[in-house]
């Protein structure tokens, strides 16, 4: 009975992923969501939201003190400036801004330009709204961008959809591979959504939003989310900001995919987002630790990776140890190993490209990325 817009996408690869590490009490390495809470005070604020009588619908935009904290943030970190109310909209996490980006902006039979491997939703989205993806694809180790590639894919192209720093390869694209970027965005006339949801999860060199380099802040929509930046990936508050006639078209479309919620929700995001640097040192430099400590104990157990300098994610090549078929071998490893990763070429639409890859996520405590590793250790022997 699936529409055949959506028959190929199946049930998620998370989905599949955290469902065989309950069935099996293997240590979740797959689906990326931290496995502790994000900052109490932050908590408070939701229930004094509550008491504070916030738990009706909020207005389709989102309540006016989260859009002024989100304008005033992307002014203070980036220099952008965002009108609060017509070139801000809050959403159900990133994931609905994606999608009512898709359906707001596209006529059937666009093409859009995407790299891959891609966060899943992004294909699915594109094909929901009737329109094609073109695809530039990242090659492991380095997943270095081709932005020879890029200019070749976007003549005749609607759109282009970004995403740095990027899911899963854990790349933060350079200065020099956004300003060719936008040159082509601009000589073709794309619009641009950017999908920036780890952008305060930076560990080496420097997160550039695309809307801030020349040509690009009038056709560029750039989306966020609370989730990743305050480790509260349950409460799907996520937003999207930049010109008034893109927000508007992602505002038609999200009006009629969920209205408006997450009203407490809301009320504490705004507050978190004002001092968003004093929450995110502390999760980065964890993140950092937790990084080097699950690419150490990947490599003593036989893996080969290149370190990311951002997100959640590390992409280790299991080939060494005997994977043809990542997917299966993933499977495998939940029984074999009593740990759970993510095949890596859930995200391309050609796994060959993916090769022998398996993304391991390191937003857990440090005790459970040890367990992992161990558990990972003890299987190569
Ligand atoms: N974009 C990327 C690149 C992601 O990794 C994720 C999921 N973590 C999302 C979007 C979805 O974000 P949200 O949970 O806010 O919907
Ligand atoms: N973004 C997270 C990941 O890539 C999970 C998203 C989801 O479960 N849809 O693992």
């Amino acid at each position: 009975m699936i529409a055949s817009r959506l028959a190929p996408f199946g049930t998620t690869i998370f989905t599949e992923m955290s469902a065989l590490a309950q069935r099996t009490d293997a240590v979740n390495l797959g689906q990326g969501f931290p496995d502790t809470d994000g900052p109490r005070e932050i908590i408070d604020a939701v229930t004094a939201a509550m008491g504070a009588g916030a738990n009706q619908y909020a207005p389709l935009p989102g309540v006016p003190e989260l859009r002024t904290a989100i304008a005033e943030h992307q002014h203070r970190h980036y220099d952008l400036d965002v009108d609060p109310d017509d070139g801000v909209q809050v959403t159900f996490g990133a994931t609905e801004a994606i999608a009512a980006a898709m359906l707001g902006l596209l006529e059937p039979g666009d093409e859009v330009v995407v790299l891959e491997p891609f966060y899943d939703s992004y294909a699915a989205t594109i094909a929901m709204a009737g329109a094609r993806r073109r695809l530039v694809t990242l090659h492991a180790p380095d997943f270095a961008v081709d932005v020879d590639a890029i200019a070749a894919a976007a003549p005749g192209a609607r759109m282009l959809l970004l995403n740095s720093p990027h899911n899963p390869t854990g790349r933060v694209l350079t200065r020099a591979e956004l300003e060719s970027i936008a040159r082509t965005c601009v000589q073709h006339d794309l619009i641009v959504v950017t999908d920036e949801v780890y952008e305060h999860l930076v560990f080496d060199g420097e997160h550039i939003p695309l809307a801030t380099l020349p040509g690009m802040s009038d056709r560029t929509l750039t989306i966020s989310s609370a989730g990743k930046t305050f480790s509260f990936t349950g409460w799907k508050i996520g937003w999207c900001s930049g010109p008034v006639e893109l927000v508007s078209a992602v505002r038609s479309a999200k009006q009629f995919l969920s209205f408006a919620g997450g009203t407490p929700f809301q009320h504490a995001i705004a507050g978190a987002l004002r001092d968003v640097e004093r929450h995110t040192a502390p999760l980065r430099e964890s993140l950092r630790a937790g990084r080097d400590r699950l690419c150490d104990g990947l490599r003593e157990a036989g893996f080969q990776l290149s370190v990311p300098a951002g997100g959640y994610f590390v992409n280790a090549d299991a080939s060494a140890l005997g994977a043809s078929d990542a997917r299966e071998f993933c499977r495998e490893l939940a029984e074999r190993a009593g740990v759970v990763a993510i095949p890596t070429s859930a995200f391309y639409d050609d796994a060959e490209a993916a090769g022998g890859l398996v993304r391991f996520t390191f937003c857990k405590r440090p005790e459970v990325i040890d367990e992992g590793v161990r558990r990972l250790i003890a299987m190569s022997r």
